[in-house]
């Protein structure tokens, strides 16, 4: 359990968020918008309730669409270019929150791999975490199962 509130901000400091509630899960994200939005193998993500998130500072966003197919917003420092966020058509309930923009980093913790059709060859996945080829699943961004998915 992450220690609350969580407090994060971006390179150059303008931007500053906080968390006050326990994500519904700590994700690390291969898809290639993560990769690019990044710069980095893969997006180590928490994914926050949104009315626990709160942010200030001069925010800029990009609109794409993701590999799944849903229109994805990432925010990010205005000034340093940092990537804080994003937001989804999918899921308004839930924002991804870049982890390694925590003040505190160590206290992301993974519970599972996304979109490892992408993982990159120089990634060595910890087999101890369940693998998602695709798209993470509805319970790991705080929606319910899908029906027929429910309590075997
Ligand atoms: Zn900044
Ligand atoms: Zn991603």
């Amino acid at each position: 359990m992450m220690e609350l509130p969580a407090a994060g901000g971006c390179l150059c400091g303008g931007v500053r968020y906080e968390i006050t509630r326990q994500p519904f899960s700590h994700a690390n994200c291969h898809c290639r918008s993560c990769q690019l939005a990044t710069g980095g193998a893969y997006a180590p993500v928490m994914l926050v309730p949104t009315d626990a998130f709160s942010v200030s500072g001069p925010l800029s966003e990009y609109q794409s669409t993701g590999d799944s197919g849903n229109e994805v917003t990432r925010a990010f420092c205005s000034n340093c270019g940092t990537t804080i966020y994003a937001r989804t058509t999918r899921v308004k309930t839930m924002r991804p929150v870049y982890a390694m923009t925590l003040d505190k980093p160590e206290a992301f913790a993974p519970e599972l791999d996304a979109w490892v059709d992408f993982a990159q060859p120089s990634v060595r996945l910890d087999d101890r975490l369940p693998q998602y080829r695709r798209d993470l699943p509805a319970e790991a961004a705080g929606l319910p199962p899908p029906l027929g998915r429910r309590k075997k």
